[in-house]
């Protein structure tokens, strides 16, 4: 049985602290625990942990780093069924949602325990042969890691695994509405035999002053953050003070482009994927489609009924197919933003009907948006399809580009022409007549302003290392 962990988690210590946070199911609005709040001293505590443990744990053979890992994979394999209730009751997402996160969140300590035995360097002959040229890699230090909500499994392990594996302690700062799979996966790695120190976490109350502190104390050598823009700003700035080394996965505003000649079925079923998993609240969510003219009305009408059939309800019952928003805070800006559009000529061509209470938002899908709409310039978050069309490839790449994010894109067509439409659209991840990209083996990460840098496949380690060149006489 796995058990509910609701203190903080520092040098290998359950703490309990003074403050208390209330975590509640979002389906029900119950509460479901409450954890401990970090103040400035514990968070300090955290940082000398990690801090103390680092030598010993950069000078451990990769090969038990890497073991280390592989049992953490295996635990949380075993223990999946109670990590993805976990998920769905504090974060609101359906069953088979939740478990598909957990597979995807334990494969990165598989894939890390993989790459924790093969980070290269090399030795060579200088141009002009004076010297040896010796580059090798080593651990960047104390990395603070932030995670959002979303993913509250896989955002942790997708920078814990690379970090431990490159050689690293961390600091994990979870977001405040799920905390407890964050706590849940200090658990596991402690079972693990992960030394005290290595893994810390800490849900400070007052969190920008407290990531600012962590991040000017001088043992803070790395941010590994995942969250939106506007925090990444905050924390760019915050990291220029003392240089501190940055990856930022930011947000996304990811076009569907549906091109002349794609097969329609097709395209709708890479829509429900792209659109729908985790019930549309990934930065990966298809969030703005455009559809060739001859196509729009085939797709806005084989989407629609699509949307339609999804049976909506409490993420944990059988045969729901999307849960709630994590929030009604959540599902009130995505209520915003499609009566904004409605308001600008759009038209809903999906029921009405809304439950009222809790944070459900029901599938919907928007006709007739305008290029110009507000609802295509920001993250929606939630389970909302607009639809405008385009007549040629030159103007459905200006207008899949005209955004400042550029995570991922998604292209239906004939595959020769999806692949020149790839190559032309400004995103760091395209999918190609499928709906999801997101693999441990490959590399994640947005071009523009949806990010710095990558995480997963070979780039995600290298986050974690710094290069060293030693010249040596030849
Ligand atoms: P989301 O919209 O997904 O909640 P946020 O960027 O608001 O994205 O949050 C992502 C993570 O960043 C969360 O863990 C949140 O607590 C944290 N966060 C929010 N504001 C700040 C801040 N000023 N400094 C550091 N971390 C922050």
């Amino acid at each position: 049985m796995m058990k509910l962990c609701t203190d903080s988690y520092i040098n290998g210590q359950w703490v309990a602290g003074s403050q208390r946070l209330p975590v509640l199911n979002p389906a029900t609005g119950h509460l479901l625990a409450d954890v401990a709040l970090a103040d400035e001293a514990e968070c300090d505590a955290a940082v000398r942990a990690a801090s103390d443990a680092a030598a010993d744990w950069a000078a451990c053979a990769p090969r038990t780093r890497a073991e280390i890992l592989r049992r953490a994979f295996e635990l949380m394999t075993d223990s999946a069924d109670e990590l993805a209730q976990l998920i769905t009751a504090e974060n609101g997402k359906v069953l088979a949602d939740a478990r598909a996160e957990v597979a995807y969140a334990a494969e990165f300590f598989r894939w890390f325990s993989e790459e924790a035995v093969r980070v290269q360097g090399d030795y060579r002959l200088a141009p002009n042969g004076d010297k040896r040229i010796v580059t090798t890699h080593e651990p960047v230090g104390v990395s603070l890691l932030i995670t959002p909500w979303n993913f509250p499994a896989a955002m942790a392990t997708r920078k814990i695994a690379p970090a431990l594996a490159a050689g690293c302690t961390v600091i994990l700062k979870p977001a405040a509405e799920t905390p407890l799979t964050a706590l849940a996966i200090a658990d596991l790695l402690d079972r693990a035999a992960v030394p005290a120190g290595v893994v810390n976490v800490v849900l400070p109350g007052d969190v920008g002053p407290a990531v600012k502190r962590m991040l000017d104390d001088p043992r803070v050598r790395n941010l590994s953050f995942t969250g939106s823009t506007e925090v990444g700003r905050i924390l760019l700035h915050a990291c220029a003070d003392t240089v501190v080394r940055t990856s930022m996965e930011l947000g996304g505003n990811a076009p569907f482009v549906v091109l002349a000649g794609a097969d329609v079925e097709v395209a709708v079923e890479a829509a429900i994927v792209a659109k729908m998993r985790n019930g549309g609240a990934a930065c990966t969510a298809a969030n703005r489609f455009y559809v060739h003219r001859d196509l729009v009305e085939s797709f806005t009408a084989a989407l629609t009924r699509r949307m339609q059939s999804l049976v909506v309800g409490p993420g944990d019952r059988p045969g729901v197919q999307l849960g709630c928003l994590v929030s009604e805070k959540e599902r009130e800006k995505v209520a915003r933003l499609v009566q904004a559009s409605i308001d600008e000529g759009a038209r809903r061509t999906t029921n009405a009907a809304e439950h009222v209470t809790g944070a459900f938002y029901p599938p919907t899908v928007l006709a007739g948006v305008k290029a110009d709409a507000a609802i295509l310039r920001q993250e929606i978050f939630g389970p909302v399809a607009p639809i405008v069309s385009f007549d040629s490839e030159d103007e459905a790449v200006r207008l899949a580009n005209d955004t400042e994010f550029g995570l991922i894109a998604y292209v239906l067509g004939p595959e020769s022409t999806a692949l020149r439409v790839a190559g032309r659209l400004e995103a760091g991840m395209v999918a190609v007549n499928r709906g999801v990209v997101s693999d441990p083996a490959a590399s994640f990460g947005g071009m523009k302003q949806s990010g710095l840098g990558r995480e997963g496949g070979f780039d995600g380690i290298h986050e974690f290392l710094e290069t060293k060149y030693i010249a040596v006489n030849a």
